[in-house]
């Protein structure tokens, strides 16, 4: 397919951010051993940077001339990719610079974007080095679609933007304590969630949101005729000349479609949510901070939570943990009806009271995708466009895709399809 591939399309040139020391420190071996043969039968031309420092990766796509690449790809871990989000959204062009399309190859202990992008293609799952191949195929083929982001402000002024996931509770303290077994791979976070539930604890805070209201359901059956869907729009990475499936490709691309008709409901009411708040981020425009889109949606966190809001009751929790995609890691589908831009914070969260035993069983469930039919009064799931979160423990830890940021009052609404992604 290497051959059909350069005979259709002009080559993309592609960066290659690598992180040495994410996962097992192996990233590169990884890379030579099995991503580099096939982008080299594929005819994809790519330099490969490998970071010498946390930030590294930040601050070069911060300077970079973008003009010169048709994409940015991270091998390594999310955390890797929250540092290049991050670089493109500080830049003044960076309506044009989140434009670049973004490519994942799992080289990290946390590889929660890969293993969501590859489920996304409907592909039986995967682990690993079958991961990583499935992703390396994705950038072969080169098809681009788009990736919602979420906007999250700290106290402090820290705006960040995040396309996996914001915790609080027994989630961030699982992924930062177990970041000391990196050495282990992905295993790392069931260790670090037997450790941490020998010493479960209750966190104080409160929680609010702003509720997705659900269009009306259609009846079951109809859903097809009422919303003919439509064909999947995947432009390639090099949109100059027409996406061509390569002839080995196609079964994938099929199920895509039967994915797409089957959540027609589901794709519709995404849509018009995009287009409420696209007129709302347009209406707010003149109003915004430079240098980022506005969040009409966000009152600041010096202000009362806004009219419409859910102030949620409790304020005991276990866990808070908003997720934009499906998975937290290779082995954790938590968000089972996410999509890359389905336009939907997915809000979980665990009130205090429940057994050791049972936050296991709603771990192991999730393997599966089958937490939420575990009965567990304790879980709540609710789909929201933006949430605060205001911590009343003066201790604790709160991660952004996985990376620790500042602890304390946050604030966070999503963009539908800010970013872009290489997807199947
Ligand atoms: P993992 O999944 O193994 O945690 P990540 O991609 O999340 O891998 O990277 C872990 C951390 O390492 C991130 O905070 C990232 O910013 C940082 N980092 C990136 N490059 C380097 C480097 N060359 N040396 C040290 N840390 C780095
Ligand atoms: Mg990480």
């Amino acid at each position: 397919w290497g051959v059909v591939y350069s005979e259709v399309r002009r080559p993309c040139r592609v960066m290659i951010l690598v992180n040495p020391h994410s996962g097992r420190g192996q990233a590169l071996q990884l890379f030579s051993g099995h991503v580099q043969g096939m982008l080299t039968e594929a005819a994809v031309p790519y330099k490969l940077v490998i970071t010498e420092h946390q930030n590294h990766a930040r601050e070069l796509v911060r300077k970079a001339d973008l003009s010169q690449w048709d994409a940015l790809v991270i091998m390594s871990g999310d955390g890797l990719l929250f540092e290049v989000i991050n670089g493109l959204m500080d830049r003044e062009d960076w309506e044009q610079a989140i434009q670049t399309p973004l490519g994942i190859l799992p080289g990290g202990s946390g590889n929660a974007l890969a293993a969501s992008v590859h489920h996304y293609s409907q592909s039986p799952p995967a682990w690993n080095e079958e991961l990583l191949l499935s992703c390396g195929f994705m950038l072969c083929k080169g098809l681009v679609g788009p990736l919602d982001l979420v906007s999250i402000h700290l106290a402090s002024q820290q705006h960040l933007f995040s396309f996996l996931s914001l915790a609080w509770g027994f989630v961030a303290d699982v992924d930062i304590e177990s970041e000391k077994y990196r050495h282990v791979g992905a295993i790392r976070f069931l260790m670090g969630t037997l450790v941490r539930l020998a010493t479960l604890r209750v966190y104080q805070g409160r929680l609010a949101y702003l509720p997705v209201k659900e269009a009306p359901r259609y009846p079951k059956g109809n859903a097809k005729a009422v919303h003919p869907p439509a064909a999947p729009q995947r432009p390639s990475l090099c949109s100059s000349l027409p996406c061509q499936q390569l002839p080995n490709a196609s079964p994938n691309q099929n199920s895509h479609r039967n994915h797409t008709s089957a959540n027609s409901n589901h794709n519709s009411i995404a849509n018009s949510s995009n287009n409420a708040i696209t007129t709302k981020r347009a209406e707010a425009q003149s109003g915004g901070r430079s240098g980022a889109p506005p969040d009409s949606l966000l009152a600041g966190l010096d202000q009362p939570v806004p009219e419409g809001w859910t102030v949620v009751r409790e304020e005991d929790f276990v866990l808070v943990l908003a997720i934009y995609q499906s998975h937290l890691a290779e082995d954790l589908w938590t968000a089972p009806g996410a999509s890359a831009d389905d336009g939907f914070i997915h809000l979980f969260y665990v009130t205090a009271g429940i057994s050791r035993p049972a936050l296991l069983r709603l771990f192991l469930a999730m393997e599966k995708g089958a937490h939420l039919a575990c009965g567990c009064p304790h879980l709540v799931y609710e789909k929201v466009r933006a949430l605060r979160l205001e911590p009343i423990s003066p201790q604790g830890m709160i991660t952004v895709d996985g990376e620790m940021v500042e602890y304390g009052p946050v604030e966070a609404q999503i963009h539908p399809g800010l970013a872009r992604l290489v997807c199947g």
